[in-house]
């Protein structure tokens, strides 16, 4: 008997997870140890979360229960505080949906909203989730490019020559994964004026908004469009390291005048699934009342902020690499120069070096980039081992050609 998958699932992938990482833990089992550099997940490289045992202990009788479909209210409104403190305008508790992670979350809200065909503008290099929910969902995604040698900000003038009749929203990931990257507000004030002229749904994913580094500073796109429809997600995963908690958040704000329908879409899936992990809601208010948890970690000195240096001195000394530095969260998006190395294959390129020097990385057309010539590289791990991870990968591209 042939089971197949359906064919919803054609172009869906999410290769951060994908055949590589799957070798990877096919050859941790035979006994060969990996470093992994491909997830954002602070507590598997021995960051320490916050103790909630508490609040989890004395509130059992409660969490134990199904919640709200769309969360406490407690962590509702710790939420609308938070962001109302980021500016955002016009949240009502209403409009505050907790989620299994942010992940959830995005699923479901493009899930309520795209039609077949209907397109969505997202970033490349993006966080691959939101182009293969979109897919899944039956919308087509339209990839606006954000720009490397302009500190990898959105080309504004690329995503107004992709918008159509057709484009119903445009996604913003700022900070942004994989690139590191921290918009500035003319930057997000444009995307903004060409939501307002398009009449295009804002999404604004900002889960690494408190993981910022050197002068960086964060501005919610939705503080800047309190005429406009906007979506916010965050969540606990990475400002508190506790990604397996499954802790995140959504907030519509701003004018919310024509959106009662999708509105209703989005109650409609939020009950769909009873309601998210009630433990990871409980905590949210404890949570909110510490937001920056991680500041010490990301000032001189601190442990994130080192590894960054680190990482990005190491890697902008390798030839045939560049680098732009990251201003924030756990990521960079490294070039490959691809003449030279003779490289025209960039997931070859992270399953040969895995094999050969037993570092994971992810390839850059994961990220939906389209060329062949970025990888993205984490980093969590302690100075040492990026060390290590430095001088493996300078041997292995100072012999390695594809061609
Ligand atoms: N959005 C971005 C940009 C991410 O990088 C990640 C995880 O790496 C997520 C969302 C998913 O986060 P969560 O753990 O809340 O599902």
């Amino acid at each position: 008997m042939e089971i197949r998958k359906s064919n919803k699932m054609q172009n869906v992938s999410y290769d951060i997870r994908g055949p590589v990482a799957a070798l990877a833990t096919k050859m941790e089992r035979e006994g060969t140890p990996i470093i992994r550099l491909n997830t954002g997940n602070p507590a598997a490289f021995g960051f320490k979360p916050p103790k909630y045992g508490d609040i989890l202990t004395n509130q059992l009788q409660l969490t134990a229960a199904y919640s709200d479909a769309k969360g406490l209210m407690a962590a509702r409104e710790a939420i609308a505080a938070y962001e109302s403190s980021k500016g955002i305008p016009n949240i009502n508790i209403e409009n505050v949906f907790t989620g299994n992670g942010v992940s959830e979350l995005i699923t479901m809200s493009l899930q309520a909203l795209l039609n077949d065909g209907d397109e969505i503008l997202i970033p490349t290099p993006d966080y691959p989730l939101w182009t293969a929910a979109a897919r899944l969902a039956g919308g087509t995604v339209v990839h606006y490019l954000c720009d490397e040698a302009a500190c990898w900000f959105p080309d504004i003038d690329d995503i107004r020559r992709k918008i159509t009749p057709h484009t119903k929203a445009i996604l913003v990931i700022n900070p942004n994964n994989p690139t590191g990257a921290v918009y500035p507000r003319e930057i997000l004030e444009s995307i903004c004026d060409l939501a307002r002229q398009h009449s295009l749904l804002i999404f604004s994913d900002e889960i690494y908004d408190r993981l910022l580094m050197d002068d960086a500073e964060h501005i919610a796109i939705a503080a800047l469009a309190p005429d406009l429809p906007v979506v916010t997600m965050n969540g606990l995963s990475k400002s508190h390291q506790l990604c397996g908690f499954r802790s995140g958040w959504m907030v519509l704000s701003g004018n919310l005048s024509g959106i009662d329908d999708y509105l209703d879409g989005l109650t409609v899936l939020a009950s769909m699934r009873l309601c998210s992990n009630v433990n990871a809601q409980a905590i949210i208010p404890a949570a909110l009342a510490d937001p920056h948890f991680s500041r010490d970690t990301l000032l001189p000195g601190g442990r994130l902020y080192e590894q960054r240096e680190q990482a990005y001195v190491g890697l902008k000394n390798i030839p045939g690499i560049s680098v732009v530095k990251a201003k924030a969260g756990l990521y960079m998006f490294p070039k490959l120069d691809i003449e030279m190395l003779r490289i025209n294959d960039d997931n070859q390129f992270v399953l040969d070096l895995l094999r050969e020097k037993h570092v994971l990385l992810t390839h850059g057309r994961g990220y939906n980039w389209d060329a062949p010539d970025h990888f993205r590289i984490v980093y969590l791990p302690k100075k040492d081992v990026l060390a290590d991870v430095i001088v493996r990968l300078q041997d292995f591209l100072s012999i390695y050609r594809q061609y």
